[in-house]
């Protein structure tokens, strides 16, 4: 055991993406480029919805342009950003049913 803090704050890996290198968005364009620099993106937000990105793993690894600065980026692209939340939700309820994601998130993107 190491000597962290201990902390009750949950993580699961992302249940969309393996952590490899690649950005999430570039493989859906079928580009498997491996970057040095990748941001994690929580697919929810908002301060509650963030946190519950993080426990339940709706997260990806974008690339820095396909995060913030390009026209496609998550954060400045409304139609890229309800792409991830229903792949996540689809992802989600592979496992668990839309009343557990609904309770969750509180909004349907499916
Ligand atoms: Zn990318
Ligand atoms: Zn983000």
């Amino acid at each position: 055991m190491n000597q962290k803090k201990k902390t009750r704050r949950k993580h699961k890996p992302s249940i969309m993406h393996v952590k490899n290198g690649t950005c999430y968005l570039c493989i859906l364009e079928g580009n498997y480029r491996k970057y040095h620099v990748l941001h994690k993106h929580h697919v929810f937000s908002g301060s509650a919805n963030r946190k519950i990105s993080e426990e339940e793993g709706f997260t990806c690894w974008l690339c820095p342009e396909h995060h913030e600065f390009s026209r496609a980026a998550v954060h400045r692209n409304a139609e890229n950003m309800a792409r991830l939340r229903r792949i996540a939700q689809r992802e989600y309820e592979k496992t668990h049913t839309r009343e557990e994601f609904m309770a969750l998130i509180g909004k349907n993107y499916l």
